[in-house]
């Protein structure tokens, strides 16, 4: 089983809009459409995407004004955003980044490009949604077929831990809020306790054993997985 990356499309031309969503759909993505700011806001609130592909002239609030909410709000702010825009111009390029977009696509542009601009920008900010293997320390981590490692020897591990391995995997050495994580891990934070992810935290840690030492409580701020001295990978002679 794979996770999709989901990609929140902000778009009011239907045209546009659709024949990014099929292209999407055909390459691996989850796309969700949304017109316009507060179509794209409620989707937002409902589960925060892997990626964010914004128009800049939209109906209501500018895609530029989107942007910069959602890098300052603490749900949004790691969520990599791509501006989609017939403005081609240096200074509406320099504008688009400095409200935070991660990168800047001019229309028209072809699926091709606008698929590599997302990769390039998911293995920067978010590499667990693009189905890679993932290692850190000794730990190695396959989402195709969902098998984990730690110095070669299996670890069994259920779904939940899966998941928060794998996030955590993606972004090592970062903390992570509890409420971060149930927006990362589980979709959606509103209907689950902050408790929940101390009992799946402490059920990671016994099914990684020797591992489980890597992933550190960071008082006062959540979690964090860390490379230890006595986690790094025995090296093969
Ligand atoms: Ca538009």
């Amino acid at each position: 089983m794979r996770n999709m990356p989901s990609v929140l499309v902000v778009e009011d031309e239907s045209a546009i809009a659709e024949l990014i969503v099929v292209n999407l759909r055909h390459n691996g993505f989850r796309p969700i459409w949304a017109m316009d700011s507060t179509g794209a806001q409620r989707e937002i609130d409902a589960a925060v995407p892997d990626l964010i592909l914004l128009d800049w002239m939209l109906p209501g609030e500018s895609g530029l004004v989107l942007a910069k909410r959602w890098r300052v709000h603490p749900r949004t702010k790691t969520v990599p955003i791509i501006m989609l825009t017939a403005r081609g111009d240096e200074a509406d390029r320099v504008a688009g980044l400095d409200a935070g977009a991660d990168d800047y696509i001019a229309k028209p542009f072809s699926t091709k490009e606008l698929l590599a601009r997302m990769r390039a920008v998911l293995r920067r900010r978010a590499p667990e949604s693009l189905g890679k293997p993932l290692s850190v320390g000794g730990l190695v981590l396959d989402p195709e077929t969902y098998r984990v490692s730690f110095n070669d020897q299996p670890l069994k591990l259920g779904p939940t831990e899966f998941k928060l391995l794998h996030f955590f995997m993606g972004h090592a050495e970062r903390v992570h809020s509890r409420g971060q994580l149930l927006d990362k891990v589980w979709g959606d934070h509103v209907y689950i306790e902050e408790r929940t992810v101390d009992v799946h935290v402490k059920r990671l840690r016994e099914a990684l054993a020797q591992a489980g030492a890597m992933v550190e409580t960071v008082r006062g701020a959540g979690y964090r997985l860390t490379v230890k001295p006595e986690t790094m990978p025995i090296p093969s002679v």
